[in-house]
This record gives structure tokens, sequence and C-alpha cells, in this order.
């Protein structure tokens, strides 16, 4: 099956904040072949490439110029393991939380807590999705890429990928690799995570040995906290929670002894939505775009926003942090181009 190109294409729907956006050109991706296919017309044409999963940690322009690629290759492979580990290979153009919902009705846990993130296989690993006490990086075992520069297709271990606080290898060396497939090493016997505290709270101590509970309750928590996308233009957490050494988080604590943060490798992470919900910012709006009335942390589209309205946003909201807490808020999702 030979590529498909689209000129002058809409992806307003294919973007979580609702963007009008048009793709100079748009394909998608079905099968391997066709990856070969496309970096030769890449290499023909010159253009540059965007790659697309759902579109939901994207600010766009209104226009795309060059090719916008969208992931859709497809399958779920599993292997069973000694013991009751499971090997799991599913492609990267498959539905993130259908694959979750999947696997736990198929008895296989380990990803309950990330149920709900939207978007696709393939882009969970660029910046290691993590809710509610889990990260993906601690269940992937390795993820199939194609390198553009090598022109071949290989895999990449756990530790290759260099995962981190919502980083990765894939997501610094943005435009190298294109993720095929992700495998996952999970298991048939449950090993719950609830150290989240909200989590925690709404569990019953049997219901917190229950996958399908931490299931339903992280899918009710999100829902009640998070604005659906369908009816609220967003992208989910629109600024990382800054990591800060000790003295930093001391001095910010004395000066607000409500901060809400949380040990970390590095020293403390704090809490970003707290930050910008304490600045005054929650309900504020700007043009068409503005901060969530329940959640700070999340900016949304108000009806006709765009990326210029949105780029305005966060940086007044990143200047007033930095001048109040002597802190840098660093975006989640990535602007493009
Ligand atoms: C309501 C909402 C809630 C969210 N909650 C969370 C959350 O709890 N935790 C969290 O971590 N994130 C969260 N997000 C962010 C987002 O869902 C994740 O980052 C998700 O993994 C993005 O998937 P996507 O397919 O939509 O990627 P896209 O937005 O399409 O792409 C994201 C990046 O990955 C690249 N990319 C996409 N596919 C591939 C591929 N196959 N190979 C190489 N690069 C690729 C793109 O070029 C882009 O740079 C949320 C977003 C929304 C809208």
């Amino acid at each position: 099956m030979s590529l498909e190109f689209h000129r002058e294409f809409s992806l307003t729907g294919m973007n979580t904040l609702g963007f009008e956006v048009t793709a100079e050109r748009f394909v998608r991706i079905q099968t391997q072949e066709q990856v070969s296919e496309l970096h030769a017309e890449l290499k023909r044409s010159g253009d540059p490439l965007l790659l697309l999963g759902g579109g939901s940690n994207l600010v766009l322009s209104a226009r795309i110029p060059g090719i916008v690629a969208q992931m859709d290759l497809r399958g779920c492979e599993v292997e069973e393991l000694e013991g009751a580990s499971v090997r799991v290979t599913l492609g990267g153009g498959e539905h993130w939380h259908g694959a979750v919902s999947s696997l736990l009705e198929q008895g296989i846990y380990g990803l309950e807590n990330l149920a709900l993130i939207p978007g696709s296989v393939g882009a969970a690993p660029v910046q290691n999705i993590g809710a509610y006490g889990v990260e993906v990086k601690d269940r992937i075992d390795a993820v199939q890429v194609y390198d553009w520069q090598q022109e071949r297709i290989y895999w990449l271990d756990n530790c290759e990928c260099e995962f981190a606080y919502r980083d990765s290898r894939f997501k610094r060396e943005s435009g190298r690799y294109l993720i095929l497939r992700v495998r996952f090493l999970l298991s048939r016997i449950a090993a719950t995570v609830t150290t989240y505290a909200p989590l925690q709270a709404r569990l019953s101590t049997e219901e917190q040995q229950d996958p399908r509970a931490v299931f339903r309750t992280v899918c009710d928590i999100r829902r009640e906290k998070l604005p659906d996308p369908e009816r609220l233009g967003n992208a989910g957490s629109f600024f990382k929670n800054p990591v800060v050494d000790g003295a930093t988080y001391e001095r910010i604590k004395a000066a607000y002894p409500d901060l809400v943060a949380y040990p970390d490798i590095a020293g403390f992470k704090l809490a970003a939505g707290w930050l910008i919900d304490r600045c005054g910012w929650k309900g504020r709006k700007m043009a068409s775009v503005g901060v969530h009335d329940q959640q700070a942390l999340v900016l949304v589209n108000l009806g006709d926003g765009d990326r210029s309205q949105l780029e305005k946003l966060a940086t007044a909201i990143q200047a007033d942090i930095l001048e109040t807490y002597g802190v840098v808020l660093e975006p989640e999702p990535r602007f493009y181009p």
C-alpha cells in the first residue's frame, strides 16, 4: 500500500486545543514499509516533517509547512514469560487509553494509573507520560524506532531511551526518531501503585490491591479534575512542575508556608498549578484563551483562540512566576513550527 498525500489538510479536529490548523501536506503511516517511502519523499522534496499522534501535546500554528505524518501503525502482541510476567508489544498508532483498558480486560496489569491520558502509544515515551505515581518508563522494556539519520529500524532498550521527568531522548533529539512500536513489561499479578495521596484517599484497603478499582478511580478523578478537550480545547497540564534545590525550596516555603511541593531526587518538585493559582491566574482570560477556572495548570481555548494568543498568555504567566518566586516554568507541550 503506497502513501497517500493530502494537500491543504485540516488538522482542526486533530489537535486537542482545537486550534484551526491546516497542513500543507498530510499523510498516514500504516505500514513499516511506508516509512522508507516517506523518507524518500522527504529527501526528494526537502520538506520539513511533523510527526503527529493524537495532537494532545502540541501547540500548532495556523499553517504547517511541509509534511505532517500521523503514526497509524496498529497491532498488539502478547508474550507470556516465565512466572507471571507478560511482554506486550503495541503499534505506535494504537490509542493509548484503548490499549490500557483492553490490557486490563485481558488481566494484564501495570498501566492502570496511566488510564485516560489522551494520545497514541507512539507518543507516550516521547515525554515519558506520567500520572498518579507511575511514569510510563517504569513499564517500558524497549522502543522500536526508525532513525532518520541512520536510515534503519532498531530497538532502544529502556536505559537507551534516557527517560527523565516528562522527558526522554526522543524529546531531546526531536526529529531524529520515528517511534514504530513500544514494548512493555507487565504482569498477570496485580502490583498496584496507590502512593499518590488523592488516589489512595478514594480507595478502600481492599480496592487498593485491585487494578480495576485503581483504573476506575483514576478515570473518575481525571474526569472531575480535567476539562474534556472535546468540550473545551486544552493540552492537559501546560507547565512542568519545576524541580528546585533545597535552598530555593526553603526560601519560597518561608514566604509561602502553604506551598505545595514533593521531595524529589534532585531536591523538591513544586506544584506548578499551586504557584500559578497563588498568583491569581485561575479563571483569567486573555483574548480567546485563558486559564481554566478550576485547574490553574490547564490553559484553554475559549473558542477561536490560536497559538499566538496562547503563547502570550503562557509568557505572561511565566514572567509572573519568575518575578514572584524566582522560579522558571517550562511548558510541557511542544510548539510547532
Ligand atoms: C486532557 C489532557 C490530559 C493529559 N494528561 C496527561 C497526563 O496525565 N500525563 C502526561 O504525561 N501527559 C498528559 N497529557 C499530554 C498528552 O496526552 C501526552 O503527552 C500524550 O502522550 C501525547 O500523545 P499524542 O499522541 O497526542 O502526541 P502528539 O501531541 O501528537 O505529539 C507529541 C509529541 O510527540 C511526537 N510524536 C508523536 N508520535 C510520535 C511517534 N510515533 N514517534 C516519534 N515522535 C512522535 C510529536 O512530534 C510531538 O513532538 C494530557 C493531555 C490532555 C489534552
